[in-house]
């Protein structure tokens, strides 16, 4: 019996919006596990600023910051110049680092349907180990200028399905 966590780690922004946040993405993993064979079950859990969650081997984290200026790839020497240049990008991953990061201030006015698909996304690329890349041919919430509205798409989660097992070790104590 194989379990998938994504731990949602808040360090900015509201609580209720990442609450609700939360809501949504366990049911957007619950259909995306269900496309394989990968886990039986999977949970999305709410971590605050000060807790640090022991991170099974294919578990990940996505830590919410309020502004680029509280990056936490840029804090660990990362680069952010692309989302510095482009505001439209609402988050993050460094797949060096191992770090994904959405920014709590680009979301319209803090809407947790943004801050969920955002949080999909950016765990798409740690899990599939593709940069932009990642956006060739795909669709909804996984293309290049991401649609969050709805639900991760048939293709969404087919693709993020085939990834998610991958163990990635990420640090979920920044
Ligand atoms: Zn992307």
């Amino acid at each position: 019996m194989a379990k998938f966590t994504l731990y949602i780690k808040h360090k900015g922004g509201s609580k209720d919006s990442v609450d609700k946040a939360v809501v949504l993405l366990k049911t957007y993993i619950s259909d995306t596990i269900a496309k394989g064979t990968t886990f039986d079950s999977s949970d999305v859990s709410y971590v605050d600023d000060s807790t640090t969650p022991a991170l099974g081997e294919t578990d990940a984290v996505v830590y919410v910051v309020r502004n680029i200026s509280k990056s936490v790839i840029s804090s660990k020497g990362g680069s952010v110049a692309i989302a510095e240049s482009n505001t439209n990008i609402l988050g993050l991953t460094d797949l060096n680092q191992k770090i994904c990061e959405v920014y709590f201030d680009r979301l319209y006015e803090g809407s947790p349907k943004e801050l969920a698909g955002a949080c999909y996304h950016e765990l798409a690329h740690i899990k599939s180990n593709m940069d932009n890349s990642m956006h060739t041919n795909q669709d909804g919430f996984l293309k290049g200028s991401p649609d969050y509205n709805g639900s991760p798409t048939d293709s969404n989660k087919t693709f993020l399905n085939k990834h998610i097992g991958r163990k990635v070790k990420q640090n979920a104590g920044y």
